[in-house]
């Protein structure tokens, strides 16, 4: 079992009235973190102490931020085997997919690394022949909220590219993953950050509102990032709004991939399939629906189906099976619950079945409609819904046919006709030949609707990490009017 305590101001700490709370494993049920349980006090702390380290840090220049930001990225992949079994262990998660989050947490730090210098102002061209600057300042103390899904990933993605732009930085654990979460701080402290730069908050569950109330409302912080559920990012962006202070929401989504009738079937199952059952669907950019043109319908639904059955399930500490466990029983309860509304209201079950505890198949459900919750609730399992189309244009009014709107893609030979889908689907990001997962640091990622607003990723990242202000050097004394 590993302990974990609050980090403030460099120093691992428990919280002030000395609570703790347990993680299990989702398989074994066996408590694998016990963490420090964070209160009002300890969050009122914790901001404190990133203030305390904003005037320094934020008056470092570009090559010492990289410098540390790049060793921090080295760390973490000599750390490998202890990022993977941390983050095994508390969520469940293949070795293939913990692995991919070190890798691609390494990326983002180091994407955040060649970013402090390209944090760029302009000279604006002025009526009054003044000497005019818009200029980017860091903004203060940023907290970033991060979910257990893909816990490295984004948990870094939550305090890397704040830190770049000169800001401290809390990170808000999940409490599914607060092990996992705190080890992406420790390179951080590793590295050099470890005057209160970067500080880690943990809780149990039912602290979570108290505690992100205080740092919302703490005046210390100026910028807030929150990727989760929209249900609690809702939640996050009423609590900013009565303090007047910008948030970036990363949320749900219901991702469509479209088939069009001259796809080259083959790649798109390929991609389908990868899209809709890595890490058992537990990704936001996750294909939870798939909409098939008719001349095609038949041949890719038939080898979709083929494909998930021969995806086996098994429990990643033993197994290397392509699909383990889902991060808790209740997540499988919640998602048969949608399956058998939507086989009462006529769904076909082409492949899998349901969740059995924490384990369970990849799924296909065909003839999937509007009447069916599964239509246009976010899944968050390993359980794809195929929808059929005319054409083209219904395509795109059935992939439009959801409040969310993250990710998105488009299968077509002819690059044209896959463009002009492209642009009428309302989502943040859209793939044509690719699947609807995939993230590389420097892309402006996000999405629209439910799925969130503002952007994280290479200079969208700059924008929402920095205050830009005017600034100008008068060249003669103004002649006023008063
Ligand atoms: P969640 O919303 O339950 O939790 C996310 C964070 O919110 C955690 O840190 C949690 O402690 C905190 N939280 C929970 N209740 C809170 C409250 N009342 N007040 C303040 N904070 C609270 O989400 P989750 O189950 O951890 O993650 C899964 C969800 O995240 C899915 O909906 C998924 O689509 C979404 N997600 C989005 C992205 C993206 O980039 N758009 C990426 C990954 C996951």
């Amino acid at each position: 079992m590993r302990t974990v305590q609050l980090l403030i101001a460099g120093r691992p700490q428990p919280a002030v009235a000395g609570a703790t709370f347990d993680r299990a494993n989702p398989q074994s049920n066996q408590v694998v973190t016990r963490a420090a349980s964070a209160g009002i006090e300890d969050a009122r702390l914790v901001a404190d102490a990133a203030q305390a380290a904003f005037a320094a840090w934020s008056r470092t220049g570009p090559s010492i931020r990289r410098e540390i930001l790049l060793r921090a990225a080295d760390l973490m992949e000599q750390k490998k085997s202890l990022f993977v079994e941390t983050m095994q262990s508390e969520t469940g998660a293949t070795c293939v997919w913990a692995e991919h989050n070190v890798f691609a947490a390494a990326a983002i730090l180091r994407e955040a690394a060649s970013m402090t210098t390209q944090i760029a102002g302009e000279v604006v061209p002025s009526d009054e022949g003044r000497l005019s600057f818009a200029v980017r300042q860091p903004a203060g103390v940023v907290l970033g909220i991060a979910p257990w899904n893909a816990p490295i990933v984004l948990g870094t993605r939550a305090i890397a590219m704040p830190l770049a732009c000169g800001n401290t930085v809390i990170l808000k654990a999940s409490e599914m993953c607060p092990a996992t979460h705190s080890l992406i701080a420790d390179v951080l402290v590793e590295a050099g950050l470890g005057n209160g730069e970067v500080n880690v908050i943990t809780h149990a569950p039912a602290a979570a509102g108290e505690v992100a109330d205080t740092l919302i409302a703490h005046p210390a912080v100026r910028r807030i990032n929150f990727t989760g559920s929209t249900r609690v990012g809702q939640l996050i962006a009423e609590r900013a709004a009565r303090v007047l202070k910008p948030v970036l929401l990363e949320l749900g989504g219901k991702s469509p991939l479209i088939v069009l009738d001259d796809a080259d079937v083959e790649r798109a199952v390929a991609a389908a399939a990868f899209g809709a059952f890595f890490n058992q669907g537990q990704i936001c950019m996750s294909t939870e629906r798939i909409v098939v043109t008719p001349a095609i319908a038949e041949s890719f639904v038939a080898r979709l189906a083929d494909k998930a059955a021969r995806l086996s399930v098994g429990d990643p500490r033993t197994t290397d099976a392509p699909l383990g466990a889902l991060a808790s029983a209740g997540a499988g309860a919640r998602i048969n619950e949608l399956i058998d509304d939507a086989l009462a209201r006529g769904a076909t079950l082409l492949a899998g079945g349901k969740a059995e505890g924490v384990f369970m198949p990849a799924t296909v459900l065909d003839g999937v409609t509007r009447e069916m919750s599964i239509y246009h609730e976010e899944t968050f399992g390993p359980v794809v819904c195929i929808m059929r189309a005319k054409n083209d244009e219904h395509a795109v009014e059935i992939a439009n046919d959801s409040e969310f709107g993250l990710s998105a893609a488009v299968f077509s030979n002819d690059i044209e006709r896959a463009f002009a889908v492209t642009k009428q689907i309302r989502s943040g990001i859209c793939h044509i030949n690719g699947a609807t997962v995939s993230d590389e640091p420097q892309m402006p990622f996000g999405g629209t609707g439910r799925s969130g607003y503002g952007r994280f990723g290479g200079k969208a990242g700059i924008a929402e990490f920095t205050e830009l202000r005017w600034i100008t050097v008068a060249s003669t004394a103004p002649a006023f009017p008063i």
